[in-house]
């Protein structure tokens, strides 16, 4: 028998491990509090900011799976996506009800994968004419998520290839234009911008499209959107993403393509998120809004981000070292407040006479990713916002030591 839990293995008490890093035999690992001599590393989005909150619900989110249990390759042979489980397509579709930030309903298809970085390639592969001589432009505008050009380019695909910016491709050509909204670096909420005369088709990338991270102000119904439980919920390790797809040639050809590099995804990882997604959902249909605000996920996520950005804020302005996006404020139709955004990365900015972010962070041991990797120039870096507390804080500690030591 095998016991899933949403953070911890099921020997310590919560009380026992609010002082430690469960490990999957059972013990504690003491956290390591980052010392002013150790490097940070706030590279990647980790996302270890809402582990304290689903430690607390690491009972409600336990799945038990037998011996017998998700043998067989198929799960549902009558869909599309015949190796999603039924569960966890309900699931999902229940989550986009609840949070009505996309439209998710029968007339879509739905299509899992290994992380939404599967589902990219996917996407791109059920995207790209399977009869033209040349491959396929690829474009992001800049500042684009980094990872797109690497993943587009490390096969050499002779199907598509990486084409740059979006705003600047003039190519008569077909292309795929990916939109990230919000976007991962800067967190502003975009749309297509290619102009040219080639025809066009468009993946919109959702991940950070979560009340946490921006109010939630429309439903989209878009041809191609893929999420990331990632990002949802900060499950990275179960690396579950899901596409929403209109057209269902393109549904299964992403099937195909999932069919080929991985024959389906591993339903352990669909059981566990579809518990999870049901947590969820259930604290906000069948308690409500009497539950403490703590409880409920989006709120506790959403304070955990506003907490970190007004921190990081203070500190920034105090430093006149590096700048940083202010976000319009919106109405979110989930919370019916109107609040700002809170994105996952701090996009900075360096003032004045420092020409690299990255190399300036570096000197103060703090690892992030230097403009250059999203398109653009090394005057701006992104930070992850997604780290524990401990290596937040040792973040601000660094800027502000750094203020003071060039007062
Ligand atoms: N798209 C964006 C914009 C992301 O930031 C990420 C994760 N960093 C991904 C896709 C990939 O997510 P996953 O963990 O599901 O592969």
């Amino acid at each position: 028998m095998v016991v899933l839990k949403a953070a911890s293995p099921p020997v310590p008490s919560v009380n026992k491990i609010n002082n430690g890093f469960p490990c999957s035999n059972g013990t504690i690992k003491p956290l390591i509090t980052p010392s002013p001599s150790s490097f940070i590393n706030l590279d990647q989005g980790d996302p270890e900011v809402f582990r304290s909150y689903w430690r607390k619900k690491s009972e409600e989110c336990t799945v038990v799976i037998n011996g017998e249990d998700l043998m067989s390759y198929l799960s549902d042979t009558s869909n599309v996506c015949w190796f999603m489980l039924p569960e966890l397509r309900e699931a999902i579709q229940r989550l986009h009800r609840v949070v009505g930030n996309a439209s998710a309903g029968i007339d879509k298809h739905i299509v899992v994968g290994t992380g939404s970085t599967q589902l990219f390639q996917a996407a791109l592969f059920a995207l790209s004419p399977s009869d033209s001589p040349i491959p396929i432009n690829v474009v992001a505008a800049s500042p684009y998520y980094s990872e797109y050009k690497d993943e587009v380019e490390i096969l050499r695909s002779g199907l598509y290839r990486w084409g740059g910016d979006a705003r600047e491709y003039d190519k008569n050509e077909a292309y795929i234009e990916v939109v990230t909204a919000p976007n991962n670096p800067c967190g502003s909420i975009r749309r297509a911008v290619a102009n040219c005369e080639g025809e066009g088709k468009v993946i919109h990338d959702l991940a950070y499209y979560w009340p946490q991270y921006t109010p939630v102000t429309q439903q989209y119904d878009h041809d191609l959107m893929l999420f990331t439980f990632s990002k949802c919920t900060g499950h990275a390790g179960s690396r579950i993403g899901w596409a929403i797809v209109k057209d269902i040639e393109v549904a299964r050809k992403m099937t195909r393509f999932i069919h080929m590099s991985s024959i389906g995804v591993s339903k352990e990882s669909q059981t566990r998120v579809a518990k999870i997604i049901g947590v969820i959902c259930d604290s906000y249909q069948e308690i409500g809004s009497s539950l403490d605000p703590d409880e409920l996920f989006f709120e506790y996520s959403r304070r955990k981000l506003r907490e970190r950005w007004e921190k990081l804020r203070a500190v920034v302005d105090k430093s006149n070292l590096f700048s940083l996006a202010k976000y319009p404020k919106a109405y979110c139709t989930f919370t019916n407040h109107t609040s700002e955004s809170y994105p996952a990365f701090a996009w900075m900015k360096c003032k004045g006479s420092i020409e690299d972010c990255e190399s300036y962070l570096r000197n103060l041991k703090v690892l992030v990713r230097g403009g250059k990797r999203f398109g653009v120039d090394q005057k701006y870096a992104r930070v992850s916002l997604l780290s524990s507390d401990d290596v937040f804080n040792e973040f601000l500690t660094r800027i502000s030591n750094a203020t003071r030591n060039r007062e």
